[in-house]
């Protein structure tokens, strides 16, 4: 797609509904994430629940990508596919969900800890959550497209001395899981297009421990740090609106399913 589509407001209830699956879908792995569980397992959750909702996976087969679930873990940034891998006590993991149903993607993600990790790792997620709100603190109307950029960048190198990866930006989505504009987490105050009402993004911030560069793995899909260092990702899908945007996707109860599985877990 070459050109912006604003949504209407039937548009939008749709991708509301597609946003909400997916945070609901993100919700039910959470409940599964533990030490030892292999990232196909989840991946498969996924896909069963996401069915069972009547939609479809919005990423199997997207570009020919073989999963439901983008699973990246620890140095991996995003675009992990999902494996035999078994998760261990310190990792951290992206899963980063979209689903399709009635015409319309909703695409979320969000870096959950496998029981205790580090507390350089937890500064690393509660920063990149920050970058996020920031971001979407800027997506109202009439402000601009380089602002939510700039906002994210600023956070989290200028603040906290992390690295944003450059390669990978957030999005336009609706029809398609990526229409214009691209929405990237580094920029300039002031530049780009103003933002209208009903433009409809996501907005991922992908934040580095270390340094920004990344490396593609060689199953062709993982993107990863260079330096080998954690990275996390956080995402949601927006509406920008005035005053105010419009959050579509939710965390509430992705945090409520991470709460209950640590009080079930009692090695944590
Ligand atoms: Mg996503
Ligand atoms: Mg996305």
């Amino acid at each position: 797609m070459s050109m912006i589509y604003y949504k209407t407001a039937a548009e939008i209830e749709l991708i509301r509904e597609s946003s909400l699956l997916v945070s609901k879908t993100l919700a039910e792995v959470a409940g599964h994430i533990r030490p030892g569980v292999d990232t196909l397992k989840l991946d498969k959750i996924a896909e069963t629940f996401i069915r069972d909702h009547n939609a479809e996976p919005g990423f199997l087969g997207y570009r020919d990508f073989p999963n439901s679930l983008c699973i990246s873990v620890n140095e991996a940034v995003v675009h992990g596919i999902p494996t035999d891998y078994e998760l261990k006590e310190g990792d951290i993991i992206s899963i980063d969900c979209g689903v399709y149903k009635n015409e319309f993607y909703g695409d979320s993600a969000y870096t959950f800890c496998v029981g205790e990790v580090s507390a350089e790792i937890e500064k690393l997620l509660k920063v990149t959550r920050e970058c996020l709100q920031l971001g979407i603190d800027q997506a109202v109307v009439g402000h601009r497209l380089g602002d939510i950029s700039f906002a994210i960048q600023y956070h989290a190198e200028k603040v906290n001395g992390y690295g944003v990866v450059r390669e990978l930006v957030g999005h336009g989505i609706g029809k398609s899981l990526h229409e214009k504009p691209e929405v990237p987490n580094f920029g300039k105050r002031g530049r780009g297009i103003k933002l209208q009402d009903g433009l409809v993004i996501a907005i991922e911030p992908m934040i580095n421990l270390g340094k920004r560069n990344v490396i593609q793995a060689e199953d062709g899909w993982t993107i990863a740090t260079r330096d080998g260092k954690p990275s996390a990702h956080f995402e949601h899908t927006v509406v920008v609106r005035p005053g105010k945007a419009e959050i579509l996707s939710e965390f509430e109860c992705i945090e409520e399913a991470v709460k209950r599985n640590m009080e079930l877990s009692p090695s944590y």
